[in-house]
């Protein structure tokens, strides 16, 4: 996979070479037992010179403008002297075997640029999985000096809140179309939006401008994240660049609001404590799933259960049980050498 060291690995990073970038990005999501040490290792060196970027989440259904959106604003921060790096969460892109931004045809002025990088999906295993390794990438996008990294996902299951809970502004692209905005609402991600963009203005402005009082009365509804930001609703046309440079005001002003209260920084710290016990969850789940007294009983209590033979507490109980003999044994075996 990768001929460089983790040394050399970790100064090219920083030295912002896009090669060893890359190679981090694939060892991160790589599976194999080794390169996720290396990946760790690496992490680990890169960590103290990571988070100083700005974080912007972008979502919204298929077809709602996001990569015509993404480019427009990646171009107009390059013109204004940033360093972008685009990064996506897209579980559907392990089912489909594509992913939301595998096609390199989508962005593809950005894509040219020296000052941008795009990373598609991770195509491999389970929200939370890919998640994760978007969480590293974006270390990874920070410490090579992206100063702005922008994380797309499409309105699949759980994305918009795994991706939420890794930026810093949060945004719903929704079209002008009457209905959107309850699809949205519905699903609860309008509650996680710190801006909403209508986009494809061009096309009916009319509609866009009622499509927008209509997402703010639903907004007003609900009870604000913090008390120290309303959410905005703004109009925009991505493919005239229309509204491009407003949006980026409105993410200034996000961030102004929130540092200003603290806030930033306790959601920051919010989001790495979250995500350690996303990590246990998980790792205490496969450690159970794997634990051989718990494969062994666990096909019998199944069909006990099924069944009626057994409550699900009593089985689930047992099961457990499992666990807590093995975690006990390993407490005494501890505190008896
Ligand atoms: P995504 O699936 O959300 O990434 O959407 P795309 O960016 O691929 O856009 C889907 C289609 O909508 C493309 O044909 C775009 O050219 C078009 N589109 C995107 N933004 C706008 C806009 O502001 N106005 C109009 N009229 N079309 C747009």
């Amino acid at each position: 996979m990768s001929d460089l060291s983790d040394a050399a690995l970790v100064d090219g990073v920083l030295s912002r070479n896009r090669r060893a970038l890359a190679k981090v990005i694939t060892l991160i999501e790589s599976t194999r037992v080794d390169h996720q040490e290396r990946a760790q290792s690496v992490l680990a060196a890169l960590l103290p010179h990571s988070g100083r970027a700005v974080r912007v989440g972008i979502s919204g259904v298929p077809g709602v403008g996001k990569s015509t959106f993404i480019e427009a604003l990646g171009l107009h921060l390059i013109s204004a002297g940033h360093r972008v790096a685009v990064l996506a969460v897209d579980p559907s892109s392990s089912v489909s075997g594509g992913s939301i931004l595998g096609d390199k045809t989508r962005m593809e002025l950005l894509s040219r640029r020296d000052e941008a990088f795009i990373r598609p999906s991770p195509s491999a295993g389970s929200l939370g999985g890919v998640a994760d390794k978007t969480r590293e990438a974006l270390l990874a996008c920070e410490a090579a000096g992206y100063d702005v990294i922008i994380v797309e996902t499409v309105g699949v299951g759980q994305s918009e809140t795994a991706v939420a809970g890794m930026t810093d502004s949060f945004v719903l692209l929704q079209l002008p179309n009457a209905g959107d905005d309850l699809q949205a609402i519905k699903k609860g991600i309008v509650e996680l939006a710190d801006i909403v963009v209508i986009n494809k203005a061009d096309i009916d402005p009319l509609a866009a401008a009622s499509a927008a009082a209509q997402m703010r009365a639903a907004l007003a509804m609900l009870r604000p994240s913090s008390a120290a930001w309303r959410p905005p609703v703004l109009n925009a046309s991505a493919s005239r660049g229309e509204g491009i440079a407003e949006f980026w005001s409105a993410i200034e002003a996000h961030r102004a609001a929130l540092t200003a209260v603290g806030a930033l920084e306790t959601r920051r710290r919010r989001q790495a404590v979250d995500w350690m016990w996303q990590l246990i969850d998980s790792g205490l789940r496969a450690r159970f799933r794997n634990h051989p007294a718990v494969t062994a009983a666990l096909p019998q209590l199944t069909h006990a259960v099924e069944s009626g033979a057994s409550t699900p507490t009593a089985a689930a109980q047992q099961l457990l049980g499992c666990l807590s003999q093995n975690l006990g044994q390993a407490y005494k075996a501890a505190n008896h050498d």
